[in-house]
Order: structure tokens, then sequence, then C-alpha cells
């Protein structure tokens, strides 16, 4: 998703472009379209594209949100006793399974536990 949105209203006038005082937007002419192009990495966020835009076009509203956005999502193993999040199912398979074959998915505490209750019992 990207940070710098224009709505519909842009017609392409670049003068965003050229008063862009961080050289972060720019454009293409190919064929026969033009693209608006920015870079966030470069963009100092100073709102200047916004002020300077003659059609209203520019959102900058999304630039000052410091959302967090969605990268990738999966599946998670439990601890098998009280559900407490672990790890991935894909770390399992690549690094788990790679240190211990008979890991089981315990927490730390319920790990002890287990552990615990494997020891012979003093009387
Ligand atoms: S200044 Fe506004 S209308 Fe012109 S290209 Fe930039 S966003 Fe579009
Ligand atoms: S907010 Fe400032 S630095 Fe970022 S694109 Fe607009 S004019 Fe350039």
């Amino acid at each position: 998703m990207a940070y710098f949105r224009v709505n519909e209203n842009c017609n392409g006038c670049l003068s965003c472009v050229e008063n862009c005082p961080a050289s972060a937007l720019s454009y293409i002419d190919q064929d026969d379209q033009r693209t608006l192009l920015h870079n966030m990495t470069k963009c100092a966020r100073c709102g200047q594209c916004w002020r300077i835009c003659p059609q209203e076009a520019i959102e900058f509203q999304h630039l000052l949100v410091g959302q967090w956005d969605d990268v990738v999502t999966m599946d998670l193993i439990r601890c098998q006793v009280c559900g407490e999040p672990l790890y991935s199912t894909a770390y399992q398979q690549k690094v788990v399974n790679e240190m211990d074959a008979n890991s089981e998915p315990l927490c730390p505490q319920h790990r002890q536990r287990r552990v615990a209750s494997k020891w012979p019992h003093k009387y």
C-alpha cells in the first residue's frame, strides 16, 4: 500500500514534482501514459506537494499516519498445555526440528514442569 496517494482530481500537471524539495516525486511518460512516482525513503513529509497542488489531489494525511502495515501472516504453534503462542509453523520446520526432533510445543513454564516431572523423585 502506498503512503503517498492522489485522488481522481490529479491532472498530471507535475507541480508537485517540480516543487518537492527532497526530489521524492518523479514521473514516467511511457507510451501514451504519465505515471506519478513517489519515493518514501526520500520524502521528508514536509507537505509542500500538498500545499502546492492546484487540484487538491494529494491526500497528504496518509503520509502522517504512523500505522503498522501487515507484512506477512502465518500459522502459529501454541503451547499444548496453556495455549501461549510459541513460534510459527515455518520456524518450527526450519529451526526447531533441526535442534530437537522430539521437541514438544510447550511454553517455558510448561517445558520446565514437563522436564521436572521426568526427574526421579527421592523419598
Ligand atoms: S500537483 Fe497535484 S495535480 Fe499536479 S501532478 Fe501533482 S498531484 Fe497531480
Ligand atoms: S511531502 Fe515534501 S518531501 Fe514528501 S513528496 Fe511532498 S513535497 Fe516532497
